[in-house]
C-alpha cells in the first residue's frame, strides 16, 4: 500500500502576506512541511530546498536505522541550503523549519523536526500535539512561566529558537506509538489561527484533501495573518 495515495497538502499565501514562503513535499511514506523564515531574502527558496532534499534522500538512503537516515535527511537539507547560499550571497541570512514524517518498513511511523512546523495526530477523537516548539514561548511554557493558552498567542512564538540555515540541523525525533490515525503537518500559519480543538475538529473531516482544504478555510477565515501550509495523511 502506497502511503502517498491517502496523503494530501495545500498550501495558501493567506490574506496578509505578499508571497509564499511554505513549501510541502508528499512521497512515499515520507511527508514534509517547510516554512522559510519572513524578514531574510531567500526564505521560499530555503523551504523548497528542505523540503526536496530531505525527501530526496530518504528516498536514497536505506538499510540503516530511521533514526540515523532522518539526521541524514535533515544533514541533506541544511548541506544544499548552505551550498545554495555559496552559490548566490544574497541569500545569506536564508533559512526554515522543518518537519518530515516517515513510515518505516515494518509500519511505524516517526515524526523529527527542527523549528515550529508542527505534527499532529488524531487518534480516536483525541488530537495530539506530536512535535515541540523550537521557539521562545515553548521554553516558558516548559519552565512553567506561561500556561499553554498563553504560549499560543505569547510573542515568543515568534523567535525561533533553531532553524535550517542557521547553524541548526539535529532535529527532535518522536516515534508515534498509537497505531493508524490521521496525521497532519503544518505551518504555524494554520496553528496561531485555530485552536487545538478547532484543528481537532476539522483534521477529522472527510477525505485527507477535505480536511485538508477545511482547515486552510478556517486558517483564511480566522485572519490568515501567515502563510498557510497542511499535508494530511491517514495512517
Ligand atoms: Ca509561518
Amino acid at each position: 500500500m502506497s502511503g502517498a495515495e491517502r496523503a494530501a497538502g495545500r498550501t495558501h499565501v493567506g490574506r496578509v502576506r505578499d508571497g509564499n514562503e511554505d513549501a510541502y513535499g508528499l512521497a512515499r511514506n515520507a511527508w514534509a512541511v517547510a516554512d522559510g523564515l519572513g524578514g531574510h531574502p531567500g526564505g521560499e527558496v530555503a523551504s523548497r530546498i528542505a523540503v526536496d532534499s530531505a525527501l530526496r534522500c530518504l528516498q536514497e538512503t536505506s538499510g540503516t536505522s530511521v533514526g540515523s537516515t532522518l539526521l541524514a535527511a535533515f544533514a541533506a537539507a541544511a548541506d544544499d541550503i548552505a551550498a545554495r547560499v555559496e552559490a548566490d550571497p544574497r541569500l545569506t541570512e536564508m533559512a526554515t523549519t522543518l518537519v518530515l514524517a516517515v513510515r518505516d518498513a515494518a509500519g511505524a511511523v516517526h515524526v523529527a523536526n527542527l523549528g515550529d512546523s508542527r505534527a499532529y495526530l488524531l487518534a480516536g477523537d483525541d488530537l495530539l500535539q506530536v512535535t515541540r516548539d523550537d521557539n521562545v514561548a515553548e521554553q516558558l511554557l516548559a519552565a512553567g512561566a506561561l500556561s499553554a493558552e498563553q504560549a499560543r498567542t505569547h510573542p515568543g512564538q515568534f523567535s525561533l529558537t533553531k532553524a535550517l540555515g542557521h547553524g541548526d540541523r539535529e532535529p527532535a525525533i518522536r516515534r508515534l506509538h498509537e497505531p493508524g490515525g490521521r496525521l497532519l503537518l503544518c505551518s504555524d500559519g494554520l496553528n496561531g489561527e485555530l485552536t487545538d480543538d478547532h484543528i481537532r475538529q476539522l483534521l477529522g473531516s472527510g477525505t485527507t484533501e477535505q480536511a485538508c482544504d477545511a482547515l486552510v478555510t478556517a486558517a483564511l477565515e480566522a485572519g490568515g495573518a501567515d502563510n498557510v501550509t497542511t499535508v494530511v495523511v491517514d495512517l
